[in-house]
C-alpha cells in the first residue's frame, strides 16, 4: 500500500483527513485524476502543492496505520485450534445492500488437518455479524461466539489428514468496523461498495482463518449487487450478469492468496482493458476499473501499467498471477492498496500504481510473514519505484528517487512493537530506509548477485511468506558470503553512519600515494560498509572500493599522477553523513547568512522576514541558499547567494559567523547535515542556529556539543529571555514542531538564553549558547553554538532582530558592520564615536567609530591615569563607519586588571573618548 509524499512532516490524523478530503472534493470537481496531485493547505500551514510525485511514502504508509489503528481491536494470533488446519479454498457468496448497508453472506471453507483430531473449528469473525446457519459436512451443525471468535462444532472427529468442510451463512452491518464500506459518491451519488482489509479486516466481512501465513490455495468471490453496478475482484471473471433487477460477478482466483488481499469494489464502472504480453503469442488482460469521470485523467498514467509489469518482471521474474489478470479498482482512500491482481487505487499518480504494481511481486506473492518484518512489503514496494525510475530514465533518475528516501533519525527496521500502528507502517523507517538498505545491498553484492538473489527470494518463497532472516539467508546462499552484519547493522540496528573524512598525498614510486582518513564519530554503532572512492588526478581519475568499519582508519590508495581531490562515495550508494572537515579556516570573512526555507513553498512568510532583516539585525553578511534561485528572484535586501545546497568547508571556514536559518522542509535539512557544521564549531567558527525541529538539526553529536538535553514539547507559546542583553520575541504565527530541552545543562559552560514558561511545566529552555572554555582549534573565543528554537519567520521580525543583533554583538563578540542600504551611508559631518558593546566586559568589547572625512586615524586603550595600555589601530582609513574590538589585553598580550578604561579615537583635529569597563 502506499501513498504520494505530501508535506513530509504532517502528522498521520491531520493526513488522514486531509487526504479523504481531498478524495471528496476531486470526486465533486472530478478531478480524482489531477496531476500533480494537491493537498489543501493544513492547520500545520505547510504548502498544499505535493513537491514530486515520486516522494509517496509517508502519504502510503499513513493509511496502512490508519488501517492498524482499526484493527489493533481485532488482532489476534492465530489460535492454537487453528494452526491445526491447513486452510485450502474460500468460496464468498456475498450480496452486499447499498439500501440498508447490510451484507448477507455464506462462505465456505475448506482445510485440511495437520494436527487432529479436531472436533471444532475456530474461525475469526467480527461480533457484529449475526450467524444465521452453520454446516459441517454438508450437514448442519451448532457453533459458539466468544469474542471475534466463532467456534463451529464439527460433525465428527476429524483425524490429521482429514478435508474440513464448513459453510457459515451470516448477515449484519460490516461497514462499523471500517474494512468494508458502502459509500455514495458526488457528483452523481452513485454507490460505492468497497472492501480495504490489511491486516486483519477480513474477519469483519467474511468468516476466515485471518492469519497471512497461511494463505488459501484458491478462493472464489461471488457478489450480487443492484443492476448497474460492475464489480472487481481478484483473479479471473468467470460469470457477469446483469437482470435490470441484480448484478451477479463470480471472480476466481487461483493462486494462493493471503485473506488480507482477498477484495470486492462495486461501482457503476467504466471498464477498460489493456494487455501485458509476456511472449510473442501470449498476453495477459490488464483491466481497469475507473470511475467514469476519471477515465480520461488515469488514461496515460494506466498505459503505462503493461510497461511496468514489463520492468518488474524482467527484473525479478514472471508477474506472479499470469494465468489470471492485473487490474486497477478505483476508491476513495487517497492511497492504493495491493490486492491480489486487482490493486485498489484513489490516485492516478505514476510512483503510486508503480509501488501497488510492485506489491505483486512483494507483499502478494511473497508476503511478510508477520508484521516485524513488514519492511519486506513495503520497503521493497518503495524501492521499485526507483526502479521504475531507472526503467524510464536511467541511472540517474533511479539515484533522484533515492534520494526523497534518506532518513537520518532513530528507529530499526525491524518493528519490535506491534501495539504501535504508527510504528508498523512509519514512513521513515518501512517505507524509505529500507529503500536504502537494498540500494546499499545492490552495491555491497553488485548488480548481477543483487537481481539474482531477487529472482530466487521470488522462486523460494514466492506464494509464501517471509522474514528478514529468509530474504538474508537468500542473498548469502545467491552470494556465497555472510551477510550477517550487514542486515544486523541495518535492520537490527539504528541511524547510519557519519563519516569524516580528510586526505593527504606524497609522492612514491611510479605515482603518488594518497592517505585517506575515514572517521566514524557517531557515537551509536560503528558501521562495516564498503565505500566507492574516487581519485582524480591530473591523468584522469582512479576508483577504489574500501571497507571502512572502524572509528578511525587509514586507507593508502596509489595513484599514477599527482591528485587534486578525494571523493567518497561520490554516487550515493551509502545512506550516511559524510563531513569534509573545515582544514585551517581563515575565518577572515564576518557574517555568512544561509537560508533554510523554501521560498516556493513559504512565499512572503520568508521574503518579508529578510526584508526586515529580522536574521541578521544591523549586520552585513553574506549569503547562502540552500535552495535554488526563487521564481520571482530573491528579495532585494538579499546579496546574490554565493552558493546553493550544503555550504563547502572551504567556504563555510572563510566566515567568523555563520547564521543559519532552517526549517526542515523540502530538503534543507540534508543542507545542514551536509555542511561541516561540527568541524567548523571545533575549528573556531561561531554558529547561529535557528529553526524548528531542533530534535532534528541537533543530531546526537551536536546536542552533546551543545551540552542540551531533548524534553518532550512541541508548540511555544512565548520566547522568554533569561539574560541581559535579551529580550523577549514575540510570535506572529504557530511555533509548531519545535523542540524543547531541559533547561538544565549537561555542559557547565553552557548557559541558557530562552525559554518558554506557557504551557510548559516545568519551564523549558528553546534558547542556548555553548561557549566553549577552551575556544576553537584556530581561535580561542571561537567555537561558540547559539541555537535559538522556533520557525525563524514566525517570530516577531523586529524582535528577533534586536535579539539576533544581541547575541552577536554579546556573545559572539562579533561587532556589525555597517549595512549598506541605498548606497554607502553619507558620512557624519563630525567624528562619531558609539558605546562600546558589550559594556562592562569579560573577553572583548567592540565600538563603532565614523570618519567625517578620510585621514590617519589612531585609536587607543588608555587606563585611568591616561597611559596607554594598548594601540587598537593606527593608520589611513576611509570617510564612513569603521569598527574596532579590544580584546582587554595590553601590548604584551596579557589580559589587563579589572577596572575601568578609556578608548580614545583621534583624526585629525579630532577627538572622542568613551569609558569601558572589565569585569567578570
Ligand atoms: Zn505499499
Amino acid at each position: 500500500m502506499l501513498r504520494p509524499r505530501p508535506a513530509s512532516r504532517i502528522p498521520l490524523p491531520l493526513l488522514h483527513l486531509v487526504t479523504i478530503l481531498v478524495a471528496l472534493l476531486a470526486l465533486v470537481t472530478g478531478e480524482l485524476h489531477a496531476a500533480p496531485y494537491l493537498f489543501p493547505a493544513t492547520p500545520d500551514g505547510e504548502p498544499g502543492q505535493v513537491r514530486d510525485e515520486r516522494a509517496v511514502a509517508p502519504f502510503l504508509a499513513a493509511w496502512k496505520a490508519a488501517g492498524l489503528q482499526r484493527a489493533r481491536m481485532l488482532a489476534a494470533p492465530a489460535t492454537a485450534n487453528q494452526q491445526a488446519y491447513d486452510v485450502h479454498y474460500y468460496d464468498l457468496d456475498l450480496t452486499p445492500n447499498p439500501a440498508t448497508a447490510v451484507l448477507t453472506g455464506t462462505v465456505r471453507m475448506k482445510a485440511s488437518v495437520v494436527s487432529g483430531p479436531l472436533t471444532t473449528v475456530e474461525l475469526d469473525f467480527y461480533a457484529n455479524l449475526t450467524v444465521d446457519a452453520v454446516t459441517s459436512g454438508g450437514v448442519a451443525a451448532t457453533s459458539s461466539r466468544s469474542g471475534n471468535v466463532l467456534t463451529v462444532n464439527l460433525d465428527k472427529d476429524y483425524a490429521t489428514g482429514e478435508l474440513l468442510d464448513v459453510v457459515v451463512a451470516y448477515h449484519g452491518s460490516p461497514g462499523v468496523s471500517g474494512y468494508f464500506g458502502f459509500n455514495t459518491t458526488p457528483p452523481n451519488n452513485r454507490t460505492l461498495i468497497w472492501s480495504l482489509s490489511e491486516p486483519f479486516g477480513a474477519r469483519s466481512w467474511w468468516p476466515c482463518k485471518d492469519a497471512p501465513e497461511d494463505k488459501a490455495d484458491s478462493v472464489d468471490i461471488r457478489v450480487t449487487v443492484p443492476t448497474g453496478m460492475i464489480t472487481a475482484s481478484n483473479g479471473t471473471r468467470v460469470e457477469a450478469t446483469d437482470n435490470g433487477t441484480v448484478a451477479v460477478t463470480r471472480w476466481r482466483e487461483r493462486y494462493p492468496i493471503a485473506t488480507y488481499l482477498v477484495s470486492l469494489a462495486s461501482y457503476p464502472y467504466t471498464v477498460t482493458t489493456d494487455h501485458y504480453r509476456y511472449s510473442p503469442t501470449d498476453s495477459m488482460p490488464i483491466q481497469f476499473f475507473n470511475f467514469p469521470e476519471s477515465v480520461a485523467g488515469a488514461a496515460a498514467v494506466q498505459a503505462k501499467v503493461k510497461d511496468m509489469i514489463a520492468a518488474y518482471a524482467d527484473v525479478f521474474g514472471e508477474y506472479p498471477f499470469i494465468a489470471e489478470k492485473y487490474g486497477h479498482a478505483q476508491f476513495l482512500f487517497g492511497g492504493g492498496m495491493e490486492h491480489q491482481t486487482c490493486t485498489g487505487l484513489g490516485v492516478f499518480i505514476e510512483y503510486v500504481v508503480a509501488h501497488e504494481l510492485a506489491h505483486q511481486w512483494w507483499g502478494d506473492l511473497v508476503t511478510c510473514r508477520d508484521f516485524h518484518h513488514i519492511w519486506v512489503n513495503e520497503g521493497f514496494a518503495t524501492y521499485c519505484e526507483a526502479l521504475w525510475a531507472e526503467a524510464v530514465s536511467g541511472a540517474a533518475a533511479y539515484h533522484e528517487d533515492l534520494g526523497f528516501n534518506k532518513y537520518f533519525g532513530p528507529g530499526t527496521i525491524y518493528v519490535p512493537d506491534l501495539s504501535d500502528e504508527n510504528r508498523i507502517f512509519d514512513s521513515n523507517l518501512s517505507y524509505d530506509k529500507v529503500s536504502w538498505v537494498l540500494h546499499m545491498l545492490r552495491r555491497v553484492l553488485g548488480d548481477p548477485v543483487f537481481f539474482a538473489a531477487l529472482r530466487q527470494f521470488y522462486v523460494q518463497y514466492g506464494y509464501s511468506t517471509a522474514t528478514t532472516e529468509d530474504f538474508r539467508d537468500v542473498c548469502e546462499a545467491v552470494s556465497g558470503r555472510n551477510l550477517h552484519a550487514f542486515f544486523q547493522q541495518w535492520i537490527y540496528g539504528e541511524y547510519y553512519p557519519h563519516y569524516v573524512s580528510s586526505w593527504t598525498s606524497a609522492a612514491a614510486a611510479d605515482g603518488y600515494d594518497v592517505t585517506l582518513r575515514l572517521d566514524q564519530v557517531q557515537s551509536w554503532q560503528l558501521f562495516n560498509m564498503p565505500l566507492d572512492v574516487t581519485v582524480t588526478t591530473a591523468a584522469g581519475e582512479q576508483a577504489f572500493v574500501i571497507a571502512d568499519s572502524l572509528a578511525m582508519q587509514t586507507f593508502t590508495l596509489h595513484v599514477d599522477a599527482a591528485p587534486t581531490a578525494v571523493a567518497v562515495d561520490r554516487d550515493d550508494w551509502v545512506l550516511k553523513i559524510l563531513e569534509s572537515p573545515v582544514v585551517d579556516p581563515p575565518l577572515d570573512r564576518h557574517v555568512l547568512l544561509v537560508n533554510g526555507v523554501d521560498w516556493a513553498s513559504y512565499g512572503t512568510e520568508i521574503t518579508s522576514a529578510y526584508t526586515d532583516h529580522a536574521f541578521s539585525g544591523g549586520y552585513a553578511f553574506d549569503f547562502w541558499d540552500n535552495f535554488a534561485t526563487p521564481p520571482g528572484g530573491y528579495p532585494a535586501v538579499l546579496p546574490a547567494p554565493l552558493g546553493h545546497g550544503a555550504v563547502p568547508p572551504e567556504v563555510m571556514g572563510r566566515y567568523r559567523v555563520v547564521i543559519w536559518v532552517g526549517n526542515d522542509y523540502n530538503g534543507d535539512l540534508a543542507s545542514w547535515q551536509s555542511s561541516p557544521v561540527l568541524s567548523y564549531l571545533r575549528a573556531g567558527g561561531n554558529v547561529l542556529l535557528m529553526s524548528r525541529y531542533g530534535d532534528r538539526f541537533l543530531g546526537d553529536l551536536l546536542r552533546d556539543y551543545l551540552g542540551v538535553n531533548l524534553a518532550a514539547g512541541t508548540t511555544l507559546y512565548d520566547c522568554v529571555a533569561t539574560r541581559p542583553g535579551l529580550g523577549a520575541i514575540a510570535r506572529l504565527g504557530t511555533q509548531d514542531y519545535c523542540a524543547v530541552f531541559d533547561t538544565v545543562r549537561t555542559r557547565t559552560d553552557t548557559q541558557l538564553l530562552y525559554k518558554v514558561v506557557s504551557n510548559y511545566a516545568p519551564n523549558r529552555g528553546i534558547g542556548f549558547i555553548r561557549q566553549p572554555v577552551e575556544g576553537g582549534a584556530h581561535r580561542p573565543d571561537g567555537g561558540r553554538f547559539i541555537f535559538l528554537s522556533g520557525r525563524p519567520y514566525r517570530w516577531n521580525h523586529a524582535d528577533l532582530a534586536a535579539n539576533v543583533e544581541s547575541m552577536l554583538l554579546n556573545y559572539f563578540g562579533e561587532y556589525a558592520a555597517p549595512v549598506a542600504v541605498d548606497g554607502p551611508p553619507a558620512p557624519p559631518a563630525r567624528l562619531e564615536l558609539a558605546l562600546a558593546r558589550p559594556n562592562p566586559f569579560d573577553a572583548s568589547t567592540a565600538l563603532r567609530f565614523s570618519l567625517p572625512r578620510a585621514g590617519a586615524v589612531r585609536v587607543e586603550v588608555l587606563d585611568p591615569q591616561g597611559r596607554r595600555v594598548r594601540r587598537l589601530l593606527s593608520g589611513p582609513l576611509d570617510a564612513g563607519p569603521h569598527d574596532v574590538t579590544w580584546n582587554g589585553r595590553d601590548e604584551q598580550g596579557n589580559r589587563v586588571a579589572m577596572g575601568i578604561y578609556w578608548v580614545r579615537i583621534e583624526t585629525g583635529a579630532e577627538a572622542a573618548t568613551r569609558k569601558v569597563v572589565r569585569m567578570r
